[in-house]
């Protein structure tokens, strides 16, 4: 989608700290980190917010999911421990309206979130 962020950084008409990348997704670093380790994972796809996904999506939730699996593991955080967040919409603070799961770690977190 032309005016999507993401779009471009998947198109790679935006520049990112790429770290990961798969025919159906790509992963990189967040310009603003909430921690040490903080990633956020895209579909290729313009999905604007979670309430969008269809069945057509089934797949492509679970290798974002085996994504954030596999990365937490080569970031070394998989057994201390991490944070996946999905912001939909206002009140969840959702900035950018193309989905992206954050995969937060190397610090300990707060429940409940703000
Ligand atoms: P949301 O609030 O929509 O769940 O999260 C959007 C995230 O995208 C934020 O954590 C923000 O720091 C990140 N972000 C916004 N613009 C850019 C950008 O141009 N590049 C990168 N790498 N991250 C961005
Ligand atoms: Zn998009």
């Amino acid at each position: 989608m032309k005016d999507c962020l993401f779009c471009r950084i998947v198109n790679k008409e935006i520049s990112s700290d790429l770290i990961y990348e798969t025919d159906s997704l790509v992963a990189f670093k967040d310009i603003s980190p909430q921690a040490p380790h903080h990633i956020l994972i895209i579909p290729k796809k313009h999905i604007p917010t979670l309430n969008d996904l269809t069945d057509e999506d089934t797949d492509l939730v679970g290798e974002i999911f085996l994504a954030a699996k596999k990365l937490a593991s080569d970031l070394g955080i998989a057994e201390s421990g991490y944070r996946i967040v999905l912001n939909c919409n206002a009140d969840a603070g959702q900035a950018v309206f193309h989905i992206h799961l954050h995969l937060l770690g190397g610090r300990q977190m707060a429940w409940p979130p703000g």
